[in-house]
């Protein structure tokens, strides 16, 4: 019955629709936003003063998409124990630094600290941010070097590093 066929047809490709609705709500996102989060405005000024609107869209999506990650500031001793494993599959998807390659591009003795950057509650890490000792930083993701943009890691860290100072007043 070709009629039914159609039937059962479109309410396939309706289910379809809802599923890649619900798939996509269900992802944490933040997009679009004119403004970035409060506690960046000091940051976001700078960026509105120096960056061209594409690439300042792209700054403030990532300063906002901070919000949905966790950082917790991990034992160098611990990082070449546990890394083995989690690279293999994330590599062909875009380019990644493993953490053993940021402390050699880093040199030892230049680093101060290592964060470890996981994805809301997984709690399996999947970048590392490296504070240097001069200031600088490196992230795993290297959407700085790919991009020219402050990716969404660091700044969950800035966030810790600014919480902690409010703590302290
Ligand atoms: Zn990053």
């Amino acid at each position: 019955m070709p009629a039914m066929l159609e039937i059962h047809k479109l309410l396939d490709e309706q289910d379809k629709k809802n599923r890649y609705q619900q798939w996509k709500l269900a992802i944490p996102s933040i997009k679009n936003l004119e403004k970035t989060n409060f506690l960046f405005t000091e940051v976001d000024k700078c960026c509105e003063r120096f960056l061209a609107p594409a690439i300042l869209k792209l700054q403030r999506d990532e300063i906002n998409q901070s919000f949905y990650y966790a950082a917790r500031l991990v034992d160098q001793q611990d990082i070449t124990a546990t890394n083995d494993d989690s690279y293999e599959e994330d590599c062909a998807e875009s380019p990644q630094a493993t953490i053993d390659q940021l402390i050699e591009v880093s040199g030892c003795d230049n680093i101060k600290e290592i964060w470890g950057i996981e994805v809301g509650n997984s709690s399996k890490i999947k970048h590392y941010v490296v504070l240097l000792k001069n200031n600088a930083h490196i992230c795993s993701c290297l959407l700085a070097i790919r991009k020219g943009i402050i990716c969404r890691h660091y700044f969950q860290v800035m966030r810790i590093y600014s919480m902690h100072a409010c703590a302290e007043i």
